[in-house]
């Protein structure tokens, strides 16, 4: 696989903080961490801090026992023992500092205890300076991005011939696509979304032990990682033969989800991504049926920068990825979502994700 140069973003992260006149960036867990390093770390209540310095090397401090895992990079790794106070060694590393950031995603209870060790810093949150960094992905990034879809894609390609629905509950379903989805290349399987009949209203059901029947539409949302990097797709199969009112609804978020897609292109603002999906179902008479943005960004995390959402005025760069992912949820009755992830290219839409989107019979 191909490789990142960690030293470089390094170098870019340091620039980022000299224009903000940051004198250090501390990155624990989240996905900060492995971006400019490599190395992701266990969320423990022992610590691993990285210290960014606004000029020189970086210091890793990780646990004794898990300095093992940790592969060279650019830092220099400092495992701690289990009778040293690593919140004491990181804020020593750290200096007497005025303006510190740190990571979203670190824990609140080492936060805390910096604070108290280190009086004279002003906090700020990371990605302030890291999602600027991310957010646009190299060609290193595009091309795993690119493996966990067409990974994905095999995995959905499988589904009608192999995943049996009618009389099975959500739950036992859910497991077959996590099975698809590592048989297919991914290291690991995110946790899918099964949603049929009445439950595909709600996006973000949890499979559970409702019995599929004949009939039933079913939103399946799935996806894993590879090399670090996440697919994400979503797919609406219905068990038989579908109902005209089925049918209709499932070609309307199709519509959308190419109306957005097209929509895609350097220097296009993601809210227009978004009213480009939404306008197709408005004028089908679903409007108040699309209850969530069209997309999120896509990367080391399933969600992150760029959210595709009325109000981020911030324009597409080539680079971007993101899923596109429209959706129409009818309360008692159904829900039908299909999401795709693209990235932005030179010119227009990069479509990561090629499988089939019509509504596909399952029984
Ligand atoms: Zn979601
Ligand atoms: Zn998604
Ligand atoms: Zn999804």
């Amino acid at each position: 696989m191909t490789e990142f140069d960690y030293g470089a973003r390094i170098v870019r992260l340091q620039e980022e903080m000299a224009e903000h006149n940051l004198d250090v960036v501390l990155l624990s867990s989240g996905a900060d961490l492995p971006y400019f390093t490599g190395y992701e770390a266990v969320p423990l209540e022992r610590l691993t801090m990285l210290v960014v310095p606004a000029v020189g090397e970086c210091s890793l401090f990780v646990p004794e026992l898990e300095a093992a895992r940790v592969e060279p990079g650019p830092f220099e790794l400092i495992p701690w023992a289990e009778t040293d106070d690593p919140v004491r060694l990181v804020a020593r590393a750290a200096g007497a500092i005025r303006r510190a950031a740190i990571g979203d995603h670190s824990w609140s209870t080492f936060l805390l205890r910096l604070q108290a060790e280190m009086p004279g810093a002003a906090w700020s949150v990371a990605s302030a300076i890291t999602t600027p960094l991310r957010i646009r992905k190299d060609p290193a990034e595009i091309d795993r991005l690119r493996r966990a879809a067409a990974a994905v894609d095999r995995a959905l390609a499988r589904v009608p011939r192999e995943i049996r629905f009618e009389g099975r509950t959500e739950r036992d379903v859910a497991r077959d696509f996590v099975e698809l989805t590592v048989a297919e290349g991914h290291d690991l399987a995110w946790d899918p979304i099964i949603a049929s009949g009445p439950n595909g209203a709600s996006p973000h059901h949890e499979p559970g032990d409702r019995m599929i029947q004949e009939g039933d539409v079913v939103v399946c949302d799935f996806g894993g990682r590879v090399g670090g990097y996440y697919s994400d797709v979503t797919r609406t199969f219905v068990v038989g033969s579908p109902t005209e009112r089925q049918s209709e609804v499932h070609a309307l978020v199709e519509a959308a989800s190419q109306a957005a897609r097209s929509k895609v292109a350097p220097g296009i603002a993601c809210e227009e991504v978004d009213r480009a999906a939404r306008q197709v179902i408005v004028d089908g008479g679903h409007g108040s049926e699309f209850i969530h943005r069209t997309g999120h960004g896509i990367g080391l995390e399933v969600h992150e920068h760029p959210y595709i959402v009325e109000g981020n005025e911030s324009v597409l760069e080539e680079g971007m990825a993101f899923s596109i992912e429209p959706g129409i949820y009818i309360a008692g009755e159904l829900g039908v979502r299909i999401e795709d992830i693209v990235v932005c290219g030179p010119s227009g839409v990069d479509e990561l994700n090629r499988a089939e989107r019509g509504l596909v019979d399952v029984a």
